[in-house]
């Protein structure tokens, strides 16, 4: 087969594939789109209207393996078919994120880690966008980088990057990087090894130099403990719940410090309880958020107002009504054990806990103490419940099947008293259920709004 060198394959035609095709049009390259499942017609329509060719439901081989370069999207896994006969044929496969960063001049803002991603990234916008900066938002959320970059450059973007956005990237460089945290996730993507998960999200330093900064939780070990495996040029900056720290952010008695040793006149503190969102996760998220915009020379006066009036983003830990004295609370975003781990923590009032869904091999042990102590009743919402059974049976006096949230709601309005919260945290994936965490959030809602 002959292989053309300006030919540019792009597998996948979401939002990620078809914004590749409208920059590599841009740039002149003879461009084909191809995926496996059906293609949207927004996008389909889209790639018509520039002249690209495109096949749906289908790989055909001999139009995808005389490419010069593959363009894969974050959600094919490395052992599809198409991509191991890529690969095996030695064409260069790369992500929508090494693609746009080659022509992006702009300044890069990435975030990563296992939870906390949007919210960060959608504070750190927050900041920037109140500071008056010119800043594009983009990667995991809203239009992709590669479409901003053939379209509007903006002279900042903050990147939610996935570790699947990570992978593939090699020349891509963020110039502020952030690790929120590692816990297991998404191991089957990564041959059930934590290593190569871990290994996926310290990609995000990997093309730092000297001159840019890698934001980073040192209160976690999967973090710290693993510096070395990897040569990171950029300056660490941490931050930490729990000690202090001479240079990042720090909390101690309900303050929060921020101290940058290159900017002494940046240092400022913050009560925790003027921080818009709750909870410890949140204060790690307002924390790092805070250290990049600090880096950017952003006035404190800015970023404290920032953090003050952040509006929550839809599904994580969101406040949806009070009715007869019981509070809920939709966490549908939360569909790993450390996410709930966070929610349960920052409850107040004794809690009837709404979980289960797709297991993703869960160990649930973490989760122990916080249900002994807060949790009254669970309520599983989920097709197979035996392990939260197995895990919690013995620590909470009633644990309840459901099938629908509408269920999962009445049966948690029925068993909670005035003073108690519902919390929707499922720790689990949604997709026996429901079509997605959103549907599943949004069902809990109407639900809750129709009690
Ligand atoms: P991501 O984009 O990484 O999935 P989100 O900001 O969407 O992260 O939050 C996902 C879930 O994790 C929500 O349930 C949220 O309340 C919880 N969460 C947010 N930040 C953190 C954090 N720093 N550590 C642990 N859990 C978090």
């Amino acid at each position: 087969m002959t292989t053309a060198n300006n030919r540019i394959v792009i597998l996948g035609a979401g939002e990620s594939g078809t914004g590749s095709a409208v920059l590599a049009v841009k740039k002149g390259f003879d461009v084909f789109v191809s995926d496996k499942g059906a293609i949207k017609e927004k996008y389909s329509e889209e790639l018509n209207s520039i002249g690209v060719k495109w096949e749906q439901n289908k790989h055909t081989e001999e139009l995808i393996l005389n490419a010069s370069e593959i363009i894969k999207s974050p959600g094919i896994p490395d052992k599809a078919d198409i991509v191991v006969k890529a690969k095996a044929a030695g064409i260069p496969i790369i992500s929508e994120i090494e693609f746009a960063g080659r022509y992006s001049k702009a300044k890069h803002i990435c975030i990563t880690g296992t939870n906390g991603k949007t919210t960060t990234t959608m504070m750190v916008f927050h900041i920037l966008t109140k500071a008056g900066f010119n800043v594009g938002l983009g990667g995991n959320i809203g239009k992709s980088f590669a479409r901003q970059v053939a379209e509007n450059a903006h002279d900042h973007y903050v990147l939610e990057l996935s570790s699947f956005q990570l992978d593939n990237t090699y020349t891509f460089r963020s110039h502020i990087a952030i690790l929120c945290n590692i816990t297991p996730d998404h191991l089957d993507r990564y041959d059930y090894n934590f290593n190569n998960y871990r290994n996926s999200k310290f990609r995000i330093g990997d093309n730092q130099t000297a001159e840019d900064i890698f934001i980073y939780c040192d209160d976690d070990n999967e973090i710290t403990e693993h510096f070395t495996e990897h040569d990171l040029k950029a300056k660490l900056i941490p931050f930490s719940y729990y000690h202090e720290v001479t240079d990042g952010a720090f909390a101690q008695d309900g303050t929060c410090h921020f101290i940058s040793k290159e900017n002494p006149q940046n240092n400022f503190n913050m009560q925790i309880h003027d921080f818009a969102l709750k909870g410890i996760h949140n204060s790690y998220n307002s924390m790092a958020a805070a250290i990049a915009a600090n880096a950017l020379n952003i006035r404190k006066e800015v970023i404290r107002e920032s953090l003050t009036d952040f509006q929550n983003v839809e599904h994580r830990l969101e406040y949806v009504a009070t009715i007869g004295g019981v509070e809920y609370i939709n966490d549908s975003k939360a569909t790993n054990v450390n996410s709930s781990w966070y929610a349960l923590e920052s409850m107040e009032n004794p809690v009837v806990w709404i979980a289960g869904g797709v297991d993703k091999g869960n160990d649930y042990a973490a989760l122990i103490p916080l249900v002994k102590d807060k949790v009254k009743v669970i309520v599983c919402l989920g097709i197979d419940n035996s392990k939260i059974h197995e895990a919690f049976g013995k620590h909470v006096d009633l644990i309840i099947n459901t099938m629908s949230a509408e269920e999962a709601v009445h049966v948690a309005s029925k068993f909670s008293n005035k003073g108690d919260t519902v919390l929707l945290s499922p720790a689990c994936a949604s997709f026996d259920l429901f079509t997605n965490y959103e549907d599943r959030g949004w069902q809990f809602k109407v639900a809750v709004k129709n009690l």
